[in-house]
């Protein structure tokens, strides 16, 4: 059986093929660049006011000012400003040449076309063409994702359109006979299908595009059917259940039938031992084991890392350090763990967890704390890194 580690290193060698693809502004949330993103343009595009205010000369002293023109955002100033002289400008007009400085409206008092200054303003109260970005730079790079921040620089830099990686395909295949689609009415002996869900949505979140989520009784013919038609329309197929030692988990048997290479068939983890890992030219094939708070571990450790690879992403996974709230120790020390637990006040708080059929205890989790293999776990007080979920 091989380590969460070594599991790690075979899945970061398996090699992915991320295309890449034109995308319009208001689709490319979630998208990963596929180009580092130049701007043509100076940002801003000319030296403007940041207040509504009066525009003067840099180090105009005068006792007060004749107030010439009003400039609002979007105009272009008609005259130059001399010594004694102002502009009414509004917040983001562009400055008058001779301007340097805008004295805030709040902080003047006009009357009869004049303009004093009553409370001296320290801050210029300008931003100048080209401060923030200037035509050449490069405002984004290359495997950046595009979250709502990123969108408005874009958008800010008149970039319509970019280059990113398009999402990997998905198929999520919940084998069972005993899972039942949510809102049917629920037999004896059955369980609703919460992985098909959960897995889809994590795929989804993760920036995927999920294009088959279906469910197969356990009967070979039916499984080998599904993961077929996953395996011709995807480029990577997630199958719950099926992956034990029981008499039904015929998946890793089918899957080389179908003639996928298996990397390995089991982890030293808990929960998701019996994780199986191939790939069938250029395809990925995930087989998780069915009980819930496995799968959702396993696409969270190993299979979301794959996903962002396939979309041009090298992310680390994102941890935050904080303190035992109580000993979490354990006696079996065989597997490592991966065991969710809830962040407050930076302390790690354990939760009412009974293993991995207990999906409920994932509602209140903020994050999976690990604990290697080999390893007893930590006493109370001592810092640990939680992966957030
Ligand atoms: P398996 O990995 O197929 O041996 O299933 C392990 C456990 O997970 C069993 O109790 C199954 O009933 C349960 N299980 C399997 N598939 C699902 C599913 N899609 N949703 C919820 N529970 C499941
Ligand atoms: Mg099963």
């Amino acid at each position: 059986m091989i380590t969460v580690e070594e599991a790690q290193a075979i899945l970061r060698a398996a090699a992915v093929r991320p295309h890449t693809e034109t995308v319009r502004l208001e689709r490319a949330l979630g998208r990963v660049l596929a180009k580092d993103a130049v701007s043509k343009i100076f940002m801003p595009p000319f030296d403007k006011s940041a207040m509504d205010g009066y525009a003067l000369a840099a180090g105009d002293a005068s006792a007060r000012y004749r107030v010439g023109e009003t400039i609002p955002a979007g105009s272009v100033p008609a005259r130059a400003l001399h010594k004694g002289e102002c502009a009414k400008i509004m917040t983001g007009g562009m400055l008058p040449r001779g301007a340097g400085v805008v004295v805030r409206k709040e902080w003047t008092i006009e009357k009869d076309g004049w303009m004093r200054i009553d409370r001296p303003d320290e801050s210029p109260n300008v931003c100048l063409k080209g401060e923030d970005v200037r035509p050449g730079d490069i405002v984004l790079k290359k495997g950046t994702r595009i979250r709502p921040q990123e969108i408005g620089i874009l958008a800010s830099l008149g970039l319509g359109a970019v280059a990113a990686y398009a999402p990997p395909a998905v198929a999520v295949i919940a084998t069972g006979s005993e899972i039942v689609e949510p809102g049917r009415p629920l037999g004896k002996g059955c369980i609703y299908d919460s992985n098909s869900y959960s897995l889809a949505s994590q795929a989804v979140k993760a920036g995927a595009a999920v294009k088959i989520r279906r469910r197969a009784a356990d009967r070979p013919a039916l499984i080998r059917k599904s993961i077929a038609g996953a395996l011709e329309r995807c480029d990577i197929v997630l199958i719950s259940g099926g992956v034990s030692a029981g008499d039904l988990d015929f998946v890793p048997g089918i899957l080389r039938e179908l003639g996928v290479a298996l990397h390995f068939e089991q982890i030293a983890i808990q929960p998701g031992k019996p994780t199986v890992f191939g790939t069938r030219r250029g395809k990925i094939v995930f087989g998780v084991p069915g009980n819930p708070v496995s799968t959702f571990v396993i696409f969270e450790v190993f299979i979301k890392p794959v996903l962002a690879r396939m979309m041009g992403l090298e992310e680390e996974p994102f941890t935050v350090r904080a303190a035992m709230e109580k000993d979490l120790l354990r006696r079996k020390t065989e597997r490592a763990a991966f065991v969710p637990v809830r962040l407050r006040d930076g302390a790690v708080i354990q939760l009412d967890y009974h293993g991995s059929a207990h999906i409920n205890a994932l509602g209140r989790a903020d994050g999976l704390l690990y604990i290697p293999k080999g390893h007893a776990g930590y006493g109370a007080g001592s810092r640990v890194d939680v992966r957030l979920v």
